[in-house]
């Protein structure tokens, strides 16, 4: 026998699942018949295509027993794949997915927020010990002649000896605990299994003890029974008509470990040239691990409805990896190795379809609801937005779903509603990046299109530096970065001789004292209140870029100075003019340009010769 400690997170895990979940406990039952359900998959897969499995005698079942006199075992047997010992100690002792460490890293300590976050990943095994004092697990992995026992009181430590087990299969028996004993009974059992588990391919097997009564309510008789619980027929297969939104509901649940009903489905079935069907999930939260390099796909590959895989990145296009659910062809040969599916035209044909398909659905759910549509945005629009610069063939379905803010708008716009309010004569789309949506929308970039009445977009995304500058038009319209030199487009009216002539002498005082720190210096037709405001040169990359990029470690771009604009009819500006005294004008020159920089969110060179300018100024002021 071995002593093994449980990895740190597996207690953390373990302790967020009991203190947080107990109100929702009978889904232990759901993880751990899902569990039995997996490893029948990938067992049956491996008889399909491996000669060493061949001959294997696989009976694919699951049999749920328990000792319904003292109320004290509940055991969930299967005839899976099993666990090597290997197995054991990696999956039921650690965890192996950098995505959950992060996660569970991140929680704050509060049970309420935390509770709400733990639904978006699977508990899985471990929410066993909320029902349970001691969990064992009897398994033998196919192939192998030996078996192993694991077991645990959830208590920081676990124990693995050899067993016996007569066949392969994993045997997990739960020692039931106060909280447990409602689960050994044959009617609350069917009732959780019936509720998230029908669906499961393979049949489960209840056993219970029938009792006869006599005339009086008295025990008469008890036989042992065996009845199949589920109707275990693979749900996407049936035809929506029979299927109810509970069933879809649940069907999800036990597929994406999300306690959270879905924000909606589609489900189709393609017939002709390619036979196959699809059954597609967006959750209501984005997928914790959604940002993660290595986030799980949720989308699970079936051939003829035998599981194949539910690890194929592929399958889906990057974008929509926070897409649940199940593809299951009637054309692939069933010993398709999982290494030549990424190539393989079938399967291609099929994303592309499905992603068409999916898309579709979204352009329907923001027309017909709104509401619905909003909440699908608050969590999706990022990812969607990465689709533009990596799905070429739908970038024209793309924009049209894409949402932003605006300054004309409470909550989110599309590029087809802004460009219904564009005014009569306005040429271009603007919009403004640069940091967070607070600090943009206090732009003094936006002063003279708001006094204008020209609606800019707030694009306060990370994402948005790069993908926006790939939208270049939208329907005959360029879109323009109100931070561009060449934005002033449609404020140009506002130009006038006089203006810039009467402002020359302050430009060239400020352009003197500034020299190369700065690209130019001119006035400028955006601003009405504030003194200055600074735009980049068009074959620049923006300060947020360029900051984006030396992150990347790219050193690989040209150095981006910045353009300073004066407002001609500032007072500052106005009194500048006419001062003499050359180390006074260097100081506003400097702090006009610096205060511009630090509206746009851009760092200081120098923040320390900030600070003793304004305080030269601020000694001549009082
Ligand atoms: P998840 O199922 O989300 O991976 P679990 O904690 O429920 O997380 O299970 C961890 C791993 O333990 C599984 O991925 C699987 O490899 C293994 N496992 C659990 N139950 C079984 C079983 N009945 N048969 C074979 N392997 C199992």
């Amino acid at each position: 026998m071995s002593k093994y400690q449980f990895q740190t997170e597996v207690n953390q895990l373990l302790h967020l699942i009991i203190h947080s979940l107990y109100s929702n406990k009978e889904i232990f039952l759901r993880e751990l018949v899902s569990n039995s359900s997996d490893a029948l998959d990938k067992l049956k897969y491996l008889t399909l295509v491996d000669d060493n499995f061949k001959s294997l005698e696989f009976n694919p079942r699951i049999d749920i027993r328990f000792d319904e006199k003292n109320r004290s075992t509940l055991s969930v047997e299967d005839s899976g794949i099993g666990m090597s010992r290997e197995d054991l100690v990696d999956h039921l002792g650690t965890i192996a997915r950098s995505g959950t460490r992060i996660f569970l890293g991140n929680l704050s300590g509060d049970q309420r927020r935390d509770s709400n976050l733990i639904g978006r990943f699977g508990v899985g095994f471990y929410s066993s010990f909320m029902v349970a004092d001691r969990v064992e697990v009897l398994t033998r992995k196919a192939g192998e002649k030996k078996a192993h026992l694991w077991s645990s009181d959830g208590k920081g430590e676990f124990e693995i000896r050899e067993a016996e087990r007569e066949g392969q299969g994993t045997t997990v028996t739960l020692f039931l605990n106060e909280e447990g004993r409602e689960f050994a009974s044959r009617w609350r059992i069917e009732e959780v299994v019936k509720k998230y588990s029908d669906h499961i391919a393979f049949p489960i097997f209840l056993h219970y003890d029938k009792i006869e009564y006599d005339g009086k309510g008295k025990e008469k008789s008890r036989t042992p029974e065996v009845s199949q619980v589920n109707t275990a027929s693979a749900l996407w297969r049936r035809g929506k008509s029979e299927l109810q939104e509970e069933d879809y509901r649940e069907f999800y649940k036990t597929i994406s470990h999300d306690t959270e009903d879905p924000l909606f489905h589609l489900h189709t079935r393609a017939e002709g040239t390619l036979e196959y069907t699809t059954l597609f999930f967006v959750p209501r939260r984005a997928p914790f691990d959604m940002y993660q390099v290595d986030y799980r796909p949720g989308v699970k590959l079936y051939i003829k409805r035998v599981f194949i895989t539910d690890d194929d990145k592929e399958l889906m296009p990057t974008y929509l990896r926070f897409l649940r659910g199940i593809v299951d062809s009637e054309d692939l040969p069933l010993n398709v190795s999982r290494e030549i599916l990424q190539q393989n035209r079938i399967l291609l044909n099929i994303r592309k379809a499905s992603v068409k398909k999916i898309l579709g659905e979204f352009q329907r759910i923001a027309l017909e609801d709104r509401e619905k549509y909003d909440g699908f945005i608050a969590e999706f629009n990022r990812p969607l937005k990465e689709g533009l610069y990596t799905d070429y063939e739908n970038r024209e379905t793309l924009l049209e779903l894409i949402r932003f803010k605006s300054t004309k708008v409470e909550g989110f716009t599309s590029l087809e509603e802004y460009r219904s309010r564009m005014l009569p004569d306005q040429k271009a789309i603007y919009y403004i990046t640069g940091g967070g949506e607070a600090a943009l929308k206090k732009s003094p970039l936006l002063e003279a299109y708001a006094k204008k009445d020209i609606e800019v977009l707030i694009m306060g995304d990370e994402i948005d530096e790069i993908v926006v500058p790939a939208i270049g038009s939208y329907k005959d319209f360029e879109l323009k970065g109100v931070n561009r030199s060449d934005a002033g487009e449609d404020l140009a009216a506002d130009k006038d001789g006089d203006r810039e002539k009467d402002a020359g002498p302050a430009v060239e005082k400020i352009r003197k004292a500034l020299g190369d720190r700065v690209k130019d210096v001119r006035v400028s037709v955006r601003l009405s209140d504030s003194p200055s405001c600074i735009v980049t040169d068009e074959s620049d990359p923006t300060f947020k870029m360029a900051a984006m990029l030396k992150a990347m470690g790219r050193t690989d771009f040209p150095e981006t100075k910045p353009i300073l604009e004066i407002n001609p009819d500032h007072e500052i500006v106005r009194k500048l003019k006419n001062l003499e005294d050359e180390s006074f004008i260097e100081d506003l020159s400097f702090l006009l340009l610096d205060q511009a920089l630090l509206v746009e969110g851009v760092d200081l060179q120098d923040p320390s010769a900030f600070v003793k300018r304004i305080n030269r100024i601020m000694a001549k002021a009082v």
